[in-house]
């Protein structure tokens, strides 16, 4: 039997790993989350947890009250949150917390030898070569839990990584496939929320809307598996049933598919290798017909190109594109800015913060914080100039 840890058991990725837990009489150790003590604490008590961290410090009193009498050690903060990444007797440790605050808690259950399922897509955008290097190092496994992640590495077993020629990385195109830039300039945060196939937490559900999501796809993508950024394509496919591909040297392809349904690469992450019935249902491809494919289109969505240019650019490029869009979302989401002011602040951010080699965690969190601080300097500026 496993033993997990859960970061970010209260979000959507984590209840839904919670549910696959106890489908699988997998061993939940620890919990946490950052404000939502109500839904913790009946976690906690549901699943026998013995340890639960609440980020949030105003929390824990309430966390307490609600744990009353029970045998469970409450953490906080953030070295609370590191403490609960780097327990003993953990098997997996599934980050799924949201943004950068999840990489240093990364870094530490790697530190620790614990293996990842790695939700947390911004961790390895914005610091994936230490990531990766500090697995290798420690022998650690990353699981991919992101859906098109998962089917890459679901596409990969077996495989020598020699004979892999590319990577079609599918995209359901969001709420907005095929709107002009025009035609973004005055849509709502209710319509962005709106996402046609999968139902995600509110951060993930805005990228998905600007393809921000798709270029941080694109990049945890190279650094996963290792990849040049020319042997990844974005491919679009509305119906989410292809969640990607791998392209053979001899230009055979192998595609993973399956309902769109985030239990299944959540389950592939926990289980691996094991491959047991999954609580969703089964694909019909024949209720759905017909498949179909795009192009994406990078001149309407500028969040993706400029991830794609980040990347390129190297250094802390792509920590700065991360820091930048995470600030701009939850004002975005707050209706203090437009749509479109989602990547104009990405692009502006990646022309004015200064790119520097990474060589450290220091590196990584200076960008982030500089790239946040670019993106509430123009919001500043914006919102007198509104007055
Ligand atoms: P949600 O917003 O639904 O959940 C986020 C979770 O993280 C909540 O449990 C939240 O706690 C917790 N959290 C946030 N900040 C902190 C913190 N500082 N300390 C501890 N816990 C924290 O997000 P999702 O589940 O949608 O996404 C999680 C991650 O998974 C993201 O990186 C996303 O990109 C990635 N992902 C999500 C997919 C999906 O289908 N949802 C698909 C693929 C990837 P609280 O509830 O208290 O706020
Ligand atoms: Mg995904």
């Amino acid at each position: 039997m496993k033993t997990i840890s859960v970061l970010g058991s209260t979000g959507s990725i984590g209840t839904q790993a919670l549910e696959v837990a106890v489908k699988h009489n997998i061993k939940v150790k620890a919990l946490a989350a950052h404000s939502n003590v109500q839904l913790l604490a009946k976690q906690a008590k549901e699943l026998g947890a013995e340890y639960v961290c609440i980020f949030n410090e105003e929390k824990v009193n309430a966390l307490k009250e609600l744990l009353d009498g029970r045998n469970v050690t409450i953490l906080s903060g953030a070295e609370g949150l590191n403490e609960t990444a780097r327990l003993d007797g953990v098997d997996i440790m599934l980050n799924s917390v949201v943004g950068m605050v999840g990489l240093v808690p990364t870094l530490e259950a790697i530190e620790h030898g614990t293996d990842i399922a790695l939700a947390n897509k911004e961790t390895l955008v914005a610091g994936g070569e230490l990531v990766m290097k500090a697995a290798a190092d420690k022998g650690v496994k990353i699981y991919p839990v992101d859906s098109e992640h998962s089917a890459i590495f679901q596409c990969l077993q077996g495989a020598k990584r020699s004979q892999v020629r590319r990577i079609l990385l599918t995209a359901s195109g969001g709420p907005f496939f095929s709107k002009t830039y025009e035609e973004l300039e005055n849509v709502t945060v209710e319509d962005a929320l709106r996402h046609p196939n999968w139902s995600m937490g509110n951060k993930i559900t805005i990228d998905s809307a600007t393809l921000m999501n798709k270029g941080l796809e694109f990049i945890e993508a190279m650094r996963l598996f290792d990849l040049r950024s020319d042997q990844i394509e974005i491919v679009v496919h509305r119906e989410s049933v292809i969640h990607s591909a791998v392209e053979y040297n001899d230009y055979s392809v192998i595609a993973q598919m399956g309902v769109p349904d985030m239990k299944i690469p959540i389950q592939y992450a926990l289980l691996y290798p094991e491959r047991l019935p999954c609580p969703t249902r089964p694909l019909s491809l024949t209720d759905y017909g017909k498949l179909t494919f795009a192009k994406p289109d990078l001149e309407t969505f500028r969040c993706l190109a400029a991830c794609i240019k980040a990347v390129n650019i190297g250094g802390t490029a792509p920590a700065v594109v991360n820091g930048a869009n995470e600030t701009a979302v939850y004002s975005f989401l707050a209706k203090e800015i437009g749509f479109n002011d989602i990547g104009r602040l990405v692009e502006g951010a990646l022309e004015n913060v200064e790119i520097r080699p990474v060589n450290s965690l220091d590196d990584v969190l200076s960008a982030d914080r500089e790239a946040r601080e670019y993106v509430r300097k123009r919001l500043n500026s914006l919102s007198s100039q509104n007055k």
